[in-house]
């Protein structure tokens, strides 16, 4: 059995990644560590794991965890990942990988040092529907790609109103958020990186201490192609969706930017309009059964640990532009 240590007792762990980690055939979460030892025993007990650790060095002693899922607030996670990875721990790391670039870059090659797998939890590139999309604009369905136009404005449920909104240090802000996850999943789709960012964000309501609840961006790709990203906490009814425009065709996703494995694809081109079918799976089960045959040898995990530096790197230079009022180039890596 390979044996996961939970790093984090998290709503995301409850809601999606412990199920998506049972569903892999030799798997299995045998330890969870909190900062509060009530906290973990409570998180062990609901969920039926063995381990409850009050210490992340007390988990990543156990030898019966071969890898650890990392979902603590985004701060943690650089040490944590460096330190699973001294330990010769597998790393499946949450999104934003950290707070900056230099942090995550370390992460990185801390793993590749150890010689342990890391990925990043980037969800949405297992989706059925974002699959689909980027096989028909990568296969030329719509010609050549031009624009891009994300609609990823959400409202925040208030279980999960904490840090996202009032704690900086912790990696609040919309952008960390869920901008990262657009930039990931526009890299997926269009094959390209980002260059450029222009940004101009909002603190409309919920968010305080100087963070943002809202942002409407705007990248360069190095393909040429300009997207456009509007992300929220703040909006019940917008719906959400992705727009991929070419020179030859249109491909639309409705309801896409979302945890769940649901939403539609049509493609509008000159023979008229017509919805792509898509066979939906749930997004975390993938990306956790793509990281299981990445520790096998077999492929890469769904998105790596670069896609994470990279799709960080974007949402940075958002957060930067947007603080500047001033286009800023996304970082390039080494
Ligand atoms: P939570 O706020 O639920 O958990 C983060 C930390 O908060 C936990 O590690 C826990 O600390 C602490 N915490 C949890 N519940 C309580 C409580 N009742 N009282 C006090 N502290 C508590 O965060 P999320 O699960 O929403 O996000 C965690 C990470 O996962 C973030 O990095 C986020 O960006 C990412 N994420 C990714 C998603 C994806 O689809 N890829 C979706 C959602 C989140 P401790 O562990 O010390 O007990």
């Amino acid at each position: 059995v390979t044996g996961w240590g939970l790093i984090g007792a998290s709503t995301i762990a409850s809601e999606y990644m412990i199920e998506a980690i049972r569903a892999q055939p030799g798997h299995e979460v045998v330890a969870v560590a909190s900062s509060n030892a009530d906290r973990a025993k409570a998180f062990a007990a609901k969920h039926a794991i063995a381990g409850a650790y009050d210490s992340v060095a007390d988990l990543l002693a156990n030898p019966a965890v071969h890898v650890v899922y990392i979902s603590t607030t985004n701060e943690l996670h650089r040490d944590q990942v460096i330190a699973a990875a001294a330990a010769g721990k597998h790393v499946l790391c949450e999104k934003p990988l950290a707070l900056n670039l230099a942090d995550a870059q370390q992460m990185v090659q801390a793993c590749a040092d150890a010689g342990v797998v890391m990925a990043t939890n980037h969800h949405l590139r297992n989706a059925a529907t974002h699959r689909q999309i980027r096989e028909l604009v990568q296969g030329g369905a719509i010609g050549r790609p031009l624009f891009a136009r994300v609609f990823h404005a959400v409202y925040l449920p208030p279980h999960l109103q904490g840090w996202r909104i009032d704690k900086p240090a912790a990696g609040g802000g919309v952008i960390l958020d869920i901008s990262v996850h657009d930039a990931d999943t526009l890299r997926f789709i269009l094959g390209a990186e980002p260059v450029e960012a222009v940004a101009l964000a909002q603190s409309a309501s919920l968010a305080r201490e100087g963070l943002e609840d809202g942002v409407m961006a705007a990248l360069r790709f190095d393909n040429g192609v300009v997207a456009q990203l509007h992300d929220a906490f703040t909006v019940p009814f917008a719906g959400t969706g992705i727009e991929i425009h070419g020179d030859k065709g249109s491909v639309v996703g409705r309801n896409v930017m979302t945890q769940k494995p649901i939403g539609e694809v049509l493609l509008r081109d000159a023979q008229g309009e017509h919805a792509v079918p898509v066979e939906h799976e749930s997004l975390y089960e993938r990306g956790v059964g793509r990281f299981c045959a990445a520790l096998r040898g077999e492929g890469e995990p769904a998105a790596t640990a670069l896609d994470g530096v990279r799709s960080l790197a974007t949402a940075l230079a958002i957060a930067e532009a947007s603080h500047s009022g001033k286009a800023t180039r996304v970082a390039t890596l080494q």
